[in-house]
């Protein structure tokens, strides 16, 4: 509004003639019809804007501003005609930076001219090149400063930067604008009709290849800014698609770590109870013993534990409930122990345990004594009130060890001890290992004896106490060792069945003895009731083809079922009494005898006794052989009988040495006997010579009127002599 008031004020009015009115009608012909934009620019040149320089030229200031103003607001309603989106506001300053810039531009003409109009009538060339170029400058300058003001501003950019920027290539439009203003201005003066036509063709030319050059600058850069804007998008999806891979690659890595972590723990510790596990142990025990080796004082102690009766329990409660057990047997461990020790678990009821720092005899007592306290406290599982209790083998470090599988094997061997011992620890001392060692080999050496035909069968006859006739055998193995000799049952069956050897042992057995009953049968008339004895382990009874390899035996060597007596030790049957009944049955159905092995040992409960389906009762060698008139034991056989003779059973007394046993064994109607007095189990010629001669005990009978005895048995001499 100052510039408009200023310049009708400061400035005179020209006479309105046709010339202004077509240059006012050109002008906004063109500002409407014809503009176009700089590249890289937010200026926009027509036609109009020559038109308006030649106005300044011809009509001066005042006219030039108004019709500056006048082409602006034209040109920007132009734009929104074509859709652009010019606010008003924007259309009214476009408006004022017209007007603002040509009366600046006219100021400065005039300052340096005095009229405009008059210097573009009468200069010279030079002088009117000077003026145009002037206007030309002067018309960019403003515009372009005042616009890269608002630009700058709006944007927050460096002013200088946004006018080099945005404006600079504008320079030469404006001047080539202000030579063709200044030609057209001489033109019109000094009216050269040819001179026009050709600065009109000449413009024309210029304005259109112009135009042209400016659309293919623009086709060119529109062309390459979608080319930058596809590559950008192709860039930003391809950073895109590395953010979510990275973010993909961080979340395997963490499940990587997580697993790699989980492995981890799995392999150092135990599952259910989350204690360290052997491997764990083992390292620390590693550890640990270095320490020992490089500083004597820095010692300790490791434990081996074992819990008594797990798999009893564990079969009598389920596993379910045998997992609680063993969880809370865990915590009381942890319990018992400083922070500093460690309580391993190495599988099913075994745990392990260091004592740190610890290697007098009287400390690690005292430290298994509080364990031992721990558990006599019962454990309540699902209901039900459970005691139990542990074998604790016990390993010092000392210089002796060198590495660490010896000092655990050490205290495995101390806790195997404790077990068979039934003790509730056991310090290992080297015995123990030279024991174990022994026991390794004959583990090993009984592996060969099957196949190397070095087990035998030896038969202790069963005398019928009433006639003392020979009624049967009962057949025991021995094995006659290469460099050992003869090895007692004692020593080889405990390990034959842990090895799982004592099968094929039992099979080899009972086929054997089988064969050789045939075969006595075979020799006389008179053996024909003769039976004989196998004894099974406990083992054998959780195979479940026992029954169908008995039926075969008999089957191959052709004897009755029932010359055939199986014995069963009552420990073993009452192991686990309900699968004993049920394999028991079975045999039964088959045709053989049983008969429990040393009767009064195993606590059987009366309950189960009249449900097995036996024929006979053993009573055990300890009742017999310390038998004295009206002692303990007298009562206890005399007990066992009677229980005999109520449940239907036969008794056998295992272990009668002496005429007086004998002579009670009668009274009590004990029915028959086995023991040393009779015979000693003897190999096979032997039990045929005393086949041959039933009636050799005939005269062992009290009261009998048969003299002593002519018999060849030392023993049986000495003490008939005795009597
Ligand atoms: P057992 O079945 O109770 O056999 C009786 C044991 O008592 C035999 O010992 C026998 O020699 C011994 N004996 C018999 N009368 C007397 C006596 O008057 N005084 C003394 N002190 N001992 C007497 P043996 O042969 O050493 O067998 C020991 C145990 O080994 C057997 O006890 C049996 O449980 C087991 N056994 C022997 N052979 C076999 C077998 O082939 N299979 C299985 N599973 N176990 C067997
Ligand atoms: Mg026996
Ligand atoms: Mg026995």
């Amino acid at each position: 509004m100052g510039a408009v008031g200023y310049s009708v004020y400061g400035f005179s009015f020209p006479k309105p003639d046709i010339n202004l009115l077509c240059l006012i009608i050109a002008t906004v012909f063109f500002s409407a019809a014809s503009h176009l934009q700089i590249p890289r620019t937010k200026i926009h040149i027509s036609f109009s804007d020559i038109l308006i320089m030649v106005a300044l030229l011809i009509y001066g200031g005042a006219v030039a501003v108004l019709l500056a103003m006048v082409e602006v607001v034209i040109t920007s309603f132009s734009f929104r005609r074509k859709g652009i989106n010019i606010k008003n506001s924007t259309i009214l300053l476009n408006g004022a930076v017209a007007a603002i810039a040509t009366l600046c531009t006219a100021l400065i003409a005039t300052q340096g001219f005095g009229s405009i109009t008059d210097a573009s009538k009468s200069a010279n060339v030079t002088d009117l090149a000077v003026l145009v170029l002037l206007i030309g400058v002067s018309q960019f300058l403003f515009y372009s400063l005042i616009t890269s003001l608002f630009i700058s501003l709006k944007s927050e950019k460096n002013f200088w930067r946004t006018w080099y920027h945005y404006s600079l290539n504008a320079l030469v439009i404006y001047i080539l604008g202000s030579v063709i203003a200044g030609l057209m201005v001489r033109a019109l003066y000094n009216f050269d009709t040819v001179f026009i036509l050709v600065s009109i063709v000449v413009v024309g030319v210029i304005y259109f290849t112009y135009k042209r050059y400016i659309d293919d600058v623009r086709k060119t850069s529109a062309k390459a800014e979608q080319a930058e804007r596809e590559r950008a998008e192709l860039a930003e999806q391809h950073v895109e698609e590395l953010q979510k891979h990275i973010a993909q690659q961080e979340i395997t890595e963490k499940a990587l770590r997580d697993s790699r972590e989980k492995f981890k723990h799995a392999a150092y510790h135990d599952s259910l109870t989350d204690l360290p596990n052997r491997n764990q142990f083992v390292e620390r025990t590693g550890f640990l013993l270095e320490r020992y080796k490089a500083d004597k004082n820095k010692c300790f102690t490791i434990l081996s534990l074992d819990l008594n009766r797990f798999k009893t329990i564990n079969e009598s409660l389920g596993h379910s409930s045998g997992d609680k057990l063993i969880l809370e047997v865990a915590e009381r461990l942890l319990n018992s122990v400083r922070e500093d020790d460690m309580v391993a678990r190495f599988s099913g009821d075994e745990f392990g345990i260091i004592l740190k720092d610890i290697s007098k005899k009287e400390e690690v007592i005292s430290y298994i004594q509080i364990i031992t306290r721990k558990f006599n406290k019962s454990f309540s599982i699902d209901g039900k009130s459970i005691f139990t209790s542990f074998a604790i083998g016990v390993a010092i470090c000392d210089q002796n060890y060198e590495n660490v599988d010896d000092l655990i094997r050490d205290s495995d061997i101390a806790m195997y001890e404790a077990k068979s011992c039934e003790k509730p620890f056991v310090l290992f001392d080297q015995t123990m290992h030279a024991r174990a060692v022994n026991l390794l080999q004959t583990e090993t050496d009984l592996r060969y004896a099957l196949e190397r035909n070095e087990l035998v069968a030896f038969y202790q006859p069963i005398i019928s106490l009433e006639t003392m006739k020979v009624i049967g055998f009962e057949a025991l193995m021995r094995w006659i060792h290469p460099k050992r000799g003869l090895v007692s049952p004692g020593e080889f069956i405990p390990v034959s069945e842990k090895t799982g050897l004592i099968i094929p042992m039992t099979i080899w057995m009972l086929r054997d003895s089988c064969r050789k009953l045939a075969k006595w049968k075979e020799m006389a008339p008179d053996n024909q009731n003769l039976m004989i004895s196998v004894n099974l382990s406990g083992k054998h009874f959780a195979q479940d083809d026992l029954v169908a390899q008995v039926k075969q035996i008999l089957s191959e060597t052709g004897i009755a079922p029932m010359s055939l007596k199986l014995e069963i030790t009552e420990s073993a049957v009452m192991d686990n009494a309900e699968a004993a009944i049920s394999i028991l049955k079975q045999l039964k159905r088959v045709g053989v005898q049983l008969s429990i092995d040393d009767f009064g040992t195993g606590y059987s409960s009366l309950s189960y006794l009249h449900r097995f389906p036996i024929d006979t009762l053993k009573i055990d060698r300890s009742f017999v052989s310390s038998m004295e008139g009206g002692s303990e034991n007298g009562e206890i056989v005399r007990t066992v009988v009677a229980l005999a003779k109520a449940l239907g059973l036969n008794v056998i007394a295992e272990g009668i040495e002496t005429i007086h046993q004998l002579h009670q064994l009668r009274i009590l109607g004990t029915e028959y006997g086995q023991g040393f007095l009779f015979s000693k189990p003897v190999p096979l010629d032997e039990a045929e010579a005393i086949l041959e001669d039933k009636l050799r005990w005939r005269n062992i009978m009290p009261m009998s009127d048969i003299p002593v005895l002519k018999h060849k048995q030392p023993d049986t001499i000495l003490q008939l002599g005795d009597v």
